[in-house]
């Protein structure tokens, strides 16, 4: 096998080449040979990122390449972390910290050690290491991007390891000497996993499908030897790698013991960011509730909001919307008499539902919650005068959950007072949140809609897992109910399982025995569907047995049409035995 370890600068190979036996093939290439292993030493002599790639694609012109290792030395805007010591990188993204701006999506490698952290690699030194560049990354270089880009390109299993040499301020030769020693002995001190990781004839392919620290390689060899000694066809090792991911945990030895776990969820994020843009009203409000966070003003939250880096980390935004904030909500979308229109009054939602359409809506899932209410409103109060004697509905949470942080933004209270004496207008908040208790003694107008989307405790349990239960939710409803509040539920969506009408026809009685028919508004039935690059993006990053029934259908995945009709007439009339018919309405389809 060959193993390819890739430097820019001769100091950082420097080491390496004093102290292994290494043969000399040209001036930039080196072979160091052991056991079952040839490690070829390629350094590109401080020539800068294109001709690292140009000679990238030479290499694999000239050698079969199996593994490439990027070493190198890097400056840390982390002052936590310590100099001379070596990180492993998960994710690289090309950046221009200066300008805040970042040039290329993010790439994960596929194999790390231990000390995970994310790599910037900028295209000139840009020195500093400003708090606000912590939202970014961790450490900073000059080519590791490229050597990800090569590989992402190729398909090549990627490793990227980093020496910390100083704090992106003051660089100095000597520092650069320590670090590349650093790198040197941690490279020594581990090669008997990457001699192991020579040993599995689908290790690599293994790494390249789930991400395991190299530090598990005597499980991935465990499944590579099982794999091949069963003669798995290519189709058939992919769906055993996302049978693991999916239904064990990512974990090889509860695949052996058939151990189905789910995946985690409820593991919390570290809490990054609270970024608070410089003319919101008011921040103490914000900095108290989401104390423990990190505060950072900032002019524009769009600076930061691009593309999600550091995904162990969730971060808030608190923000003003500017621009468009009504869009008309789809055909087949609420009660025909009312013009549908949804309100965008945040981005994101901490659930973290398993089949959430804002999977990969925005390139990064941290939480926007728009403060300016008074903007939101304006924009509102213009769309109701321009449909004058119209019957309106305005949809909140259609970007986010519109009572997760109802709480902070009281939302709910501003626009019921702004609605109250507008008959023909109503707003509805939907949601799968616990955070209904400060409404209950509210004196919400009756054009204020709080709605609750139901599925089975099965379903919340297995996707919806940091939502209210079910019990939860029905406790909602009766208590919005007793203090005559306005509600709709929504069946949807409806996620498709063997015994799933048994489990709503009961859940539906309940719901009858709960919710007067004065108080209720609607009641929509919904079937699972996404758009494709929701469904795509849910398919690559967090598999999950929810898709497994869905069929593309023009630019949706759905249910078939015979499932999608059978489910919708046995729903339909068991709530039609227990509501008006004239409050059901089938949405979307
Ligand atoms: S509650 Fe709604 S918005 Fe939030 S994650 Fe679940 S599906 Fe998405």
């Amino acid at each position: 096998m060959n193993f390819f370890l890739v430097f820019e600068n001769y100091f950082e190979i420097k080491p390496f080449i004093s102290n292994l036996e290494t043969e000399k093939i040209s001036n930039k290439l080196f072979l160091y040979k052991k056991n079952n292993i040839n490690y070829y030493l390629f350094v590109n002599k401080t020539e800068g990122p294109l001709n690292l790639l140009d000679s990238l694609y030479f290499l694999k012109k000239e050698y079969k390449i199996d593994f490439i290792i990027n070493l190198g030395i890097a400056g840390s805007i982390q002052k936590n972390l310590e100099k001379n010591r070596v990180y492993s990188i998960k994710t690289v993204t090309n950046i221009n910290l200066n300008e805040t701006k970042v040039l290329r999506p993010p790439i994960d490698t596929d194999i790390v050690l231990d000390q995970e952290r994310d790599l910037l690699t900028v295209l000139y030194l840009q020195k500093g290491n400003k708090k606000k560049w912590k939202y970014f990354g961790d450490l900073v270089d000059m080519e590791g991007y490229f050597v990800a880009f090569f590989c992402d390109k190729y398909s090549i299993p990627l490793m990227i390891l980093k020496s910390v040499s100083d704090y992106n301020d003051n660089i100095n030769k000597s520092d650069n000497l320590e670090a590349a020693n650093a790198l040197y002995n941690y490279f020594v001190s581990n090669i008997s996993y990457f001699q192991e990781l020579g040993r599995g004839k689908y290790s690599l392919e293994i790494y390249k499908h789930i991400d395991f620290s190299l530090k598990n390689i005597s499980d991935v060899n465990k499944l590579s030897s099982y794999l091949s000694s069963n003669k798995f066809s290519f189709t058939e090792r992919n769906q055993i790698y996302n049978k693991i991911k999916i239904n064990y945990n990512k974990s090889i030895n509860n695949y052996f013991n058939n151990k189905k776990v789910l995946k985690d969820e409820k593991k919390n994020k570290n809490k990054g960011f609270l970024f608070i843009e410089e003319n919101i009203k008011n921040k103490k409000r914000y900095t108290e509730k989401f104390s423990g966070y990190e505060t950072v003003t900032v002019e524009n939250y769009l600076d930061y909001f691009q593309y999600k880096i550091k995904r162990n980390y969730s971060n808030i935004f608190i923000a003003n919307k500017k621009g468009s904030v009504i869009k008309h909500k789809p055909p087949k979308y609420g009660r025909k008499e009312f013009i549908n229109v949804s309100v965008t009054n945040g981005y994101n939602c901490p659930f973290n539902c398993s089949y959430c359409y804002l999977k990969g809506w925005f390139r990064s899932d941290d939480i926007v919650i728009f403060a300016n209410k008074e903007y939101i409103w304006s924009r509102m109060k213009k769309f109701i005068q321009n449909h004058e004697d119209k019957k309106i509905i305005f949809y909140f949470g259609d970007f986010c959950d519109a009572l997760a942080f109802d709480k902070i933004t009281e939302n709910v209270k501003y626009f019921s007072e702004k609605i109250k004496d507008i008959k023909n207008v109503l707003i509805e908040f939907r949601t799968k949140s616990i955070n209904y208790s400060h409404l209950i003694d509210m004196d919400l107008a009756s054009n204020i809609i709080i709605a609750y989307s139901i599925t089975p405790q099965k379903i919340i349990t297995r996707n919806e897992k940091n939502t209210a239960n079910l019990k939860q939710r029905l406790q909602a409803l009766r208590a919005l109910n007793d203090s005559n509040k306005t509600i709709s539920v929504h069946f949807d969506p409806i996620i498709y399982y063997e015994n799933y009408y048994k489990d709503y026809k009961s859940i539906i009685k309940k719901i009858s025995n709960i919710i007067d028919e004065k108080n209720l508004f609607s009641i929509s039935v919904g079937v699972l569907r996404m758009p494709k690059k929701v469904y795509k993006t849910i398919k690559n990053n967090e598999p999950t047995s929810v898709l497994k029934d869905l069929k593309k259908e023009k630019s949706m995945y759905r249910y078939s049409k015979k499932l999608r009709d059978n489910i919708y007439d046995k729903i339909k009339n068991e709530l039609m035995k227990n509501f008006n018919e004239n409050k059901i309405y089938i949405c979307m389809d």
